[in-house]
């Protein structure tokens, strides 16, 4: 069955030192080893490998090795560092929650309270689902609680109170 599931091993097998015992194909459970009879050649499909290494304890002659795959971390674009420091720079001046389902933002709004911001909370009048504004305000995140049309006025006489003339 095929998979798409990346390898997580390279099989090296040396053709210099393989005798074709096919102790290799006998030993693996996991079937990645086998003999191409049309090529008469011993071959290995990494994908089934588990990187147990009894093939390599087993081989007579040493001609196996396996290897982790090195892996392949990328940095993503969205979440450089400097983006990241912008994110905590805005959390500090004040925060929001609207509508929504669950207790989504609950512990991080909290958190930014504590560390000194403003946040608002929509009320339950303007929200489709209150959820998320309802466990905020439990959780003792919330300092306002307005309509949706008014947090951003709101918003904007707070940072303005806020900013250093
Ligand atoms: S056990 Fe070693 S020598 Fe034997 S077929 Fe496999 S790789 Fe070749
Ligand atoms: S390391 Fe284990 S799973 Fe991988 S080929 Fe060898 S015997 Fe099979």
């Amino acid at each position: 069955m095929k998979t798409y599931i990346p390898s997580q091993f390279i099989i090296e097998r040396d053709p210099v030192r393989c005798i074709q015992c096919q102790v290799c194909v006998n030993q693996c459970t996991f079937d990645s080893h086998y003999y191409d009879e049309e090529e008469d050649s011993l071959k290995s499909n990494e994908e089934k490998c588990v990187g147990c290494h009894r093939c390599v304890v087993f081989c007579p002659t040493r001609a196996i090795n396996i290897r982790r795959y090195p892996l392949d971390y990328r940095p993503n674009y969205n979440w450089r560092p400097e983006v990241i420091e912008d994110i905590i720079k805005q959390a500090e001046g004040g925060g929001m929650i609207l509508t929504g389902m669950g207790n989504d933002g609950a512990a991080g709004l909290l958190e930014m309270k504590q560390a000194g911001a403003f946040n608002f909370a929509q009320d339950e009048a303007s929200c489709v689902v209150f959820g998320m504004p309802k466990e905020a305000i439990k959780a003792g995140g919330v300092d306002k609680i307005l309509p949706l049309n008014d947090i951003p006025g709101a918003m904007l006489s707070y940072l303005k109170m806020m900013t250093p003339r």
